[in-house]
């Protein structure tokens, strides 16, 4: 066998418990196996998955953490991603806070816009959007609560909300979005690729999606156990 390391030649060297053999590289002396079980796929590993792309670490390092590869580790968000469903609320006479974080996709030319809307009381978010700050983004938010007869929508000054929400339940800025602008900082905080000043960021709008679907709403939804693909 060929090492996976160094490519140089391996001997057979023992065997693992349960029963597969095991070699050994005559030149790095590194001991490893023809073939893996698949250890991305086991629950544990899929739920540390989670915990540590929420608690601020990155694909890489998560991947070096748990011993798996990037790929794995970027697979294993996005179908976990997929199996998120947006949580439903229905509650009506509550107060919302909207803001936008920017953010880059790709490259660090390429600015982007994450606008999300939480329920003040809960901090549930509602809904979010990943992309330029248009009037339809933010429309596919702010329709959503206006149709749940909201006490009142706090957003920043921007002006395409003039036209999105009615000026009665309309409310403008500090301190009626401090509720917001401390989530802007659990989010940079906690999901590496929106810390502000290091080397990271999302590689694909997908993954940026998927990782904030997964901080949002992988909590509310128990969808953990679904996950064993
Ligand atoms: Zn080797």
């Amino acid at each position: 066998m060929e090492c996976k390391k160094c490519k140089a030649r391996c001997i057979k060297s023992g065997k693992q418990k349960d029963g597969t053999q095991k070699y050994r590289c005559k030149a790095c002396k590194k001991y490893q196996q023809a073939a893996y079980k698949n250890l991305a796929c086991q629950e544990h590993i899929i739920k540390a998955i989670t915990k540590l792309l929420t608690e601020g670490v990155g694909i890489n390092s998560i991947a070096r953490i748990l011993n798996i590869s990037v790929s794995s580790v970027i697979r294993k968000i996005k179908l976990q991603a997929r199996l998120i469903v947006k949580p439903i609320i229905s509650l009506a006479n509550r107060i919302y806070e909207m803001d936008e974080l920017w953010t880059f996709v790709g490259n660090k030319k390429n600015e982007t816009w994450i606008s999300y809307m939480i329920d003040r009381v809960s901090k549930q978010v509602v809904d979010y959007k990943v992309g330029a700050r248009t009037k339809e983004n933010l429309k596919a938010i702010t329709d959503q609560i206006l149709c749940m007869n909201p006490k009142r929508i706090c957003i920043d000054g921007l002006n395409i909300y003039k036209t999105l929400v009615p000026e009665r339940l309309h409310k403008i800025g500090l301190p009626n979005t401090r509720h917001i602008e401390r989530f802007n900082l659990n989010l940079r905080t906690h999901l590496k690729r929106l810390s502000r000043k290091t080397i990271c960021f999302s590689k694909s709008i997908e993954m940026l999606e998927a990782c904030l679907k997964i901080y949002f709403w992988a909590e509310s939804r128990k969808c953990l156990s679904l996950v064993n693909a």
